[in-house]
């Protein structure tokens, strides 16, 4: 089958013919139909993540149609439209028992320690494996399955709750889907803070307040904003020790500030001023939950949670087009995902 594969660290992904999995008893073998193309890929494939068995296949954003089951399994059955939970976990160990497999010492990544869906067909085991309503599109479910399941989290340890003002710094593929979570939880207002102008504008049109960083500091921008009180809930989704301190600056008593995006920076913030005397938490956050990705598909099936086609862009499997679509990941792209969706 056709894979598209990473080789050797720092250089192209390659095109490749492998062998379609073998399945065990608990498995399922997938049709790929889309697989989302995300900034860990790009990590990868740069060496900025280790990835420690090489070649492998990358892809962790995986949605398609069940080919053919195991004999043990029972939650899915050949023909299902399914989209699949990225991490492989042990199910036994003390976290996975308490439903906190982001912490299996066993668990595994989908398109990291294991082969992942840029190809035909991907191996999972059946849990991973989560039935996708007819109404969600494979595209829209295979993206969902990252960006979105992690920004559901994010405000879940933010524990935001209705009325409450929110700051979302970054509008990626998470900040596109934590400004529709938190309306849909009946957040107060939003603040979004951006660089980049397409997406300044369409967060006016999403019903946001756009705070451009470059106009001034986001921080002073959103006490503006909020007649000196601060916000209620931050999300930093950015992956810079600067946006981490403007998240924690930027909230009101009480305050908290989830820290989603991934860097080797550090942040300083003066303890008392911005921590202490309001009472504020920092709460790091990794992940994902299988239990949240329930809540997610019905908000997708609902409309809650949208993907309009202009926020998508689609490739091919093929090598060339898979790493243009990365190489614009290093820089900052107008689309919110690009996705591979495989030529028969
Ligand atoms: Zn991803
Ligand atoms: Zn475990």
């Amino acid at each position: 089958m056709r894979a598209v594969r990473l080789v050797q660290i720092g250089k192209p992904l390659q095109d490749a013919n492998v062998a379609i999995p073998e399945i065990g008893p608990s498995d399922v073998l997938i049709r790929v139909a889309a697989a989302g193309i995300c900034h860990s890929d790009a990590h990868y494939r740069a060496g900025v993540s280790k990835i420690d068995n090489l070649p492998l296949t990358l892809g962790h954003e995986v949605a398609g149609t069940v080919e053919k089951i195991g004999n043990a399994v029972t939650n899915v059955a050949p023909g299902d439209r399914v989209c699949v939970h990225y991490l492989v976990h042990c199910g036994s160990c003390e976290f996975c028992v308490r439903g906190l497999e982001q912490f299996c010492p066993k668990g595994q990544m989908i398109g990291k320690h294991r082969d992942g869906g840029y190809a035909k067909f991907i191996k999972v085991p059946a849990r991973n494996a989560i039935v996708l309503p007819d109404e969600i599109p494979f595209e829209i479910g295979a993206i969902m399955m990252c960006s979105s399941a992690t920004a559901l989290h994010a405000l879940n340890k933010a524990r935001l709750k209705p009325g409450e003002s929110v700051a979302i710094f970054g509008f990626g593929g998470l900040g596109f889907s934590a400004l529709q979570l938190a309306r849909a939880v009946g957040c107060g207002h939003i603040y979004v803070v951006e660089i980049n102008p397409t997406k300044l504008a369409s967060i006016e049109t999403l019903g946001a307040v756009a705070i451009d960083a470059k106009s001034g500091d986001p921080v002073e921008q959103i006490k503006e904003a909020t007649a000196g009180e601060g916000v209620d809930v931050s999300l930093e989704l950015v992956g810079s020790g600067i946006t981490m301190r403007q998240a924690v600056q930027c909230l009101g008593v009480l305050g908290r500030a989830a820290l989603v995006g991934l860097t080797a920076e550090s942040m300083s913030i003066f303890p008392y001023a911005d921590l202490i005397n309001k009472e504020v938490e920092i709460i790091g956050v990794s992940d994902h939950l299988a239990t949240e990705l329930s809540t997610l598909i019905e908000l997708a099936r609902s409309g809650k949670l949208r993907f309009p086609p202009e926020t998508l862009r689609v490739v091919d499997l093929a090598a060339g087009q898979i790493n243009a679509a990365l190489d614009a990941l290093q820089h900052s792209i107008d689309h919110v995902r690009t996705v591979i969706v495989p030529k028969t």
